[in-house]
């Protein structure tokens, strides 16, 4: 990375919206802007930051130049944004201008590898800029300010501080290992690394919902073939995205589909739906049907409302049999409105104390129209066959076709992630993969350190493992890095972040 380079870049999509903005930052910033802009009011050379510049670029467009002095910018470097009508033509005109002038086009987050360069943010903030700028809901907003305005970084660094402290200790001690010293207080240590693993494993524990609600809360919507999945997962997108079709087994591959309720993601992965075949195709896409459920944090199984009770019952016996009981399940029960089409005098009923009707389809058997009734006989079957009855077992008539009983799905859908993002309150959640994967190496570190201080283990083992999850700890905000992990890390942002 050269530093000493002005660079440039467009920091808005071009081609979309009435103004775009190019970012120039580096010691020739005001300079680039110069000569490229004929300002009215004078030099940007000779302005002070934070002010605003009206200049025209000849034969091209009327722009304001943003003027920002070293180190009071985002990079902390001299900057200049100008905000020119959003056309492609202009917008890479101008581009072509300040390259010209000596200014090179920025690589991936290099406006940001600059500020965290400059000491302006530290890595963990850099980061949440990105997820600052991805997020889609109130949820993952507020999580990406809170690591942006210092998050755990902050208490990150003071624990890490103290482990470096004990850890310089230990080493003084391999120094004198001749006479036998003891620097390191070995209960001030065990305390330290008490309240540190302690503090470190809750943050590990954290990134289940941190990542839900960065990424969405993921939804799988399982059930038998035709039940009437996707026509359930486009009810509830409002749009029409999946496949539906009256051919059983048509939607084939998983499709994933973002949903914003109350400020919460969530993350509908369709499926496949659940039933013997002999299609090879057909075959994976049930399997996924499976694994999408062990992915979900949230289950719907859509029951067909249009199929007799043995057929339901089985179907559902499916589901709950390979469900893991940390998941929420939503049981609902499809096509309600083909009961209205049925005057229940039509049809005799088989047992009137259960409220049994004989459906659209006589051919197909009867079937239980009081939904807690079709849970009690559900709960019945599932522990005549063995299967665990989950915990309140309860069944919601719904019908995708007509929007029937989808409100309350979705009140559902939002209770069963607590109080949404209100319930956040300022927890301080891990939403970041990298973030996540070294606390839990650091974690392990510090288990080992302390068990080694528990065997009386060699110092310079024990003093090994401290240095490895200081490490670990460091790379978070960045006290420890490699070009690699930079590389890696701002590869990820756009140009012009
Ligand atoms: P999937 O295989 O579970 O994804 O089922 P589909 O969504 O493809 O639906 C299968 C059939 O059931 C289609 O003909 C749908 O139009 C129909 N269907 C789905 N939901 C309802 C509903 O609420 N009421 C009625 N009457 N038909 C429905």
């Amino acid at each position: 990375m050269n530093y000493q380079d002005t660079i440039i870049a467009p920091a808005t999509s071009v081609g979309s919206g009435a103004i775009s903005v190019i970012r120039i930052s580096g010691p020739d910033a005001l300079k680039l802007a110069d000569t490229v802009i004929d300002f009215k009011t004078g030099a940007a050379m000779s302005s002070e930051g934070y002010t605003l510049k009206y200049g025209t670029i000849k034969d091209l467009d009327d722009v304001i130049a943003a003027i920002f002095r070293a180190p009071h910018s985002y990079t902390g470097e001299d900057s200049v944004e100008i905000s020119c009508h959003s056309s492609r033509y202009i917008v890479a005109r101008i581009l072509q201008l300040l390259i010209k002038a000596g200014g090179r086009m920025a690589g991936a987050g290099e406006f940001t590898r600059r500020a965290f360069a400059a000491g302006k943010m530290d890595l963990a903030q850099a980061e949440a800029v990105a997820d600052l700028i991805a997020s889609e809901s109130a949820a993952s907003h507020k999580v990406a300010l809170n690591q942006l305005r210092g998050g755990y970084s902050g208490e990150l660094k003071e624990l890490r501080e103290k482990l470096v402290e004990l850890a310089v200790l230990m080493e003084l001690e391999l120094d004198f290992s001749e006479e036998e010293l003891e620097f390191a207080n070995r209960s001030q240590l065990q305390n330290l690394l008490d309240s540190a693993t302690a503090r470190i494993g809750k943050l590990v524990d954290s990134f289940r919902s941190g990542n839900a609600i960065k990424n969405g809360i993921p939804v799988a919507i399982v059930g038998a073939v035709n039940a009437g999945k996707s026509t359930l997962l486009n009810a509830l997108l409002g749009e029409e995205r999946a496949i539906v079709s009256d051919i059983p087994g048509t939607t084939r591959d998983t499709v994933e589909e973002v949903l914003n309720l109350d400020g919460m993601l969530f993350r509908f992965i369709d499926t496949a739906g659940i039933r013997e075949s002999s299609d090879h195709v057909e075959k994976i896409g049930i399997e996924r049907s499976y694994s999408s459920m062990a992915k979900a944090g949230i289950v719907i199984g859509v029951l067909d409302g249009a199929v007799p009770f043995k057929e339901v019952s089985k179907a559902c016996a499916a589901i709950v049999a390979r469900i893991s009981p940390d998941k929420t399940l939503i049981l609902v029960r499809n096509k309600v409105d083909s009961y209205d089409a049925i005057a229940p005098e039509e049809f005799p009923t088989v047992d009137r104390s259960y409220n049994v009707l004989q459906l659209k389809y006589p051919a197909f058997g009867t079937y239980d129209l009081d939904p807690s009734r079709l849970a009690e006989k559900i709960s019945d079957y599932l522990s005549s066959k063995g299967i665990p009855v989950p915990e309140g077992i309860s069944i919601l008539d719904i019908s995708a076709k007509t929007g029937e009983g989808l409100d309350t799905l979705r009140s559902k859908l939002v209770s069963a992630c607590g109080d949404g993002p209100s319930d956040l309150g300022d927890a301080t959640l891990v939403t970041n993969l990298r973030h996540y994967e070294a606390l839990e190496r650091a974690l392990d570190d510090l288990r080992q350190v302390s068990a080694g201080l528990e065997r009386h283990s060699p110092t310079d083992l024990v003093a090994q493992d401290l240095r490895n999850a200081i490490y670990e700890l460091g790379t978070i905000f960045g006290a420890v890095t490699t070009d690699d992990l930079l590389d890696n890390i701002f590869s990820k942002f756009c140009i012009g972040k």
